[in-house]
């Protein structure tokens, strides 16, 4: 149509943990109204509402075992094929790997839509294991602190009951975060290249304040 300058908004995007991606999704959803098609919620909502990739990705989970990339493929087939995702859509947590990204190009095609941008959140890995392992908790009363973000008045002694000994759950030790960093970085490393290849990817900052980082993506968004 003639003046319509607005592109559909058919986005993938990506980040490491801790670089901000839940934050900046809901921004961008709330700005540019596409549906947030996010793995872990799309799935829920497949098992929930009994289609044939939910049932097929029941069987796995009730067995504790992986979902194997057919089945997630097919259920975000499922998600991209409803009528709501023609004015736009912004998948998150997919692809995960490059064999999901070659599902994904395949998938469009069939249904007749195209990824125009690949959004990566980037924070450098060691920035993120500090975000990410600075969370401990006192021994005594279990009140929560984050070196960065939340450190106690005085250091080393609790805000709550004034005891001196804390602990960190295993999640948030430095080394199960560093491992977690490095299996995703190991993941997004060919995706990242795939889509820089195919001109889609677009790299923002994620080192800064939430505002300049979302101020980042929309330069991007509206540039499309
Ligand atoms: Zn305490």
């Amino acid at each position: 149509m003639e003046g319509n300058m607005m592109t559909t908004l058919n986005l993938v995007l990506m980040g490491l943990p801790g670089a901000g991606k839940g934050t900046q999704a809901q921004k961008i959803v709330d700005e540019f109204k596409i549906p947030h098609i996010s793995t872990g919620d799309i799935f829920r909502a497949a098992m929930k509402n009994g289609t044939e990739m939910g049932i097929e990705a029941k069987k796995y989970i009730d067995q504790g075992n992986l979902v194997p990339d057919s089945v997630t493929d097919g259920i975000v087939e499922e998600r991209l094929s409803e009528d709501d995702t023609n004015a736009g859509f912004m998948l998150d947590g997919y692809p995960r790997n490059i064999d999901q990204a070659h599902a994904l190009e395949t998938m469009t095609t069939k249904l007749d839509k195209s990824i125009n941008a690949v959004i990566n959140i980037h924070v450098d890995p060691a920035v993120l294991v500090e975000r990410l392992s600075g969370r401990f908790i006192c021994k005594n009363c279990g009140a929560t602190y984050h070196k960065l973000y939340n450190p106690p008045k005085v250091e080393g002694t609790c805000d709550v009951c004034g005891h001196h000994e804390f602990y960190q759950r295993e999640d948030d030790k430095p080394e199960t975060v560093k491992n977690r960093i490095a299996v995703n970085t190991k993941l997004n490393t060919p995706l990242i290249d795939f889509y820089n290849e195919k001109k889609l990817l677009y790299t923002v900052n994620g080192d800064q304040d939430i505002n300049d980082v979302y101020k980042e993506i929309q330069k991007v968004l509206r540039a499309i």
